[in-house]
């Protein structure tokens, strides 16, 4: 019957997943994204499938890829990462070369966003968002039905929105006061050793840590959830920075219905809350209706097997290749 091969490229893990071309997940297999980067990512990937198609005994007939940015779209290719040092690396023509079947690449949360838009949360709305806050901070948008790539398929790099002009906060990209600046997982601990300088509260656990460069989101929220004052001066600082970067997407594209995933969003549902709270200030649309995604960790993974599936006609026309 073949199935559909979705591949979520994270910049700390990879994740496939075997799908029926309902959507059913078969099989999947989670690794550490190879850390020299470039052509060793696809090598790997390449292989996984390999193993999983065997272990079931059946053809692959459309690969979909939904991978950590900046994106060369015609070509399916990344040109590089700012959050980790991966390089530039093609992911479309090897993976179609080594399995002879259509293979569709995208954003990450590109991917997000069709999985959310065609089986989640956002079903049924013709206006979907999907953010991501983790070890990088992203955004897809379908608008009237239709979903955002771009030139290069990077339409909806939000978390480069300028959020702070006062020059204390530089993103991995380079640029100054980005969203993914300030409140990403990768970026967290330096912004908490900045707010820490200039903290003149009490010489809390999470603050030393914080003075130290250390103070990793993981840590943060468990000195959070333990009453740390520290903590809770930069769980609060991050919920205002994010309602603000999320408030401006909603701005820019007016969806009905917004998801936010990501390791730091899912693992603290409160924090989502919190959010939420600070937003209506930076609002002008109408507030969407706003929830955690319902399809969790494999948001991504659904999704690219989504972009498989029902290969959106935008991104049919731009990764057409021999099929
Ligand atoms: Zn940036």
């Amino acid at each position: 019957m073949g199935y559909v091969v979705g591949v979520d490229v994270g910049a700390t893990r990879t994740r496939i997943g075997l799908f029926t071309k309902g959507c059913e997940l078969v099989r999947a297999d989670v690794f550490e994204t190879p850390r020299e980067g470039g052509s060793a990512i696809t090598q790997e990937i390449v292989s996984r499938i390999r193993s999983l198609l065997s272990s079931v005994g059946e053809k692959v007939e459309a690969i979909g890829v939904g991978t950590i940015g900046p994106l060369d779209i015609v070509r399916g290719r990344v040109v590089r990462s700012p959050n980790v040092r991966l390089g530039s690396f093609e992911l479309k023509a090897p993976i179609e070369e080594a399995f002879g079947a259509p293979t569709y690449v995208v954003n990450d949360c590109v991917a997000a966003v069709w999985g959310e838009y065609l089986v989640g949360a956002g079903r049924g709305s013709s206006n979907v968002v999907y953010v991501t806050l983790s070890t990088g901070i992203g955004g897809g948008a379908v608008v009237d039905g239709h979903l955002l790539l771009g030139k290069d398929g990077n339409a909806h790099e939000v978390g480069h929105i300028v959020l702070d002009y006062s020059g204390r906060f530089r993103c991995g990209c380079g640029g100054l006061g980005h969203w993914e600046g300030i409140a990403s997982g990768a970026n967290i601990p330096r912004a908490a050793s900045i707010l820490a300088r200039e903290w003149s509260g009490p010489e809390t656990e999470a603050y030393r840590r914080a003075l130290e460069g250390l103070l990793t989101p993981e840590d943060l929220f468990a000195y959070w959830y333990s009453g740390d004052p520290f903590a809770e001066h930069m769980v609060y600082f991050l919920a205002e920075v994010n309602a603000a970067g999320i408030a401006s997407t909603v701005n820019v594209y007016d969806p009905e219905i917004l998801t936010v995933g990501g390791s730091i969003a899912l693992r603290n549902p409160g924090f989502l809350e919190l959010i939420e709270r600070n937003m209506e200030k930076y609002l002008v649309c109408r507030a969407p209706r706003t929830l955690l995604t319902p399809l969790g960790e494999n948001v991504v993974l659904i999704g690219a097997a989504m972009v498989a599936i029902n290969t959106p006609p935008n991104l049919l026309r731009i990764q057409r290749g021999r099929w």
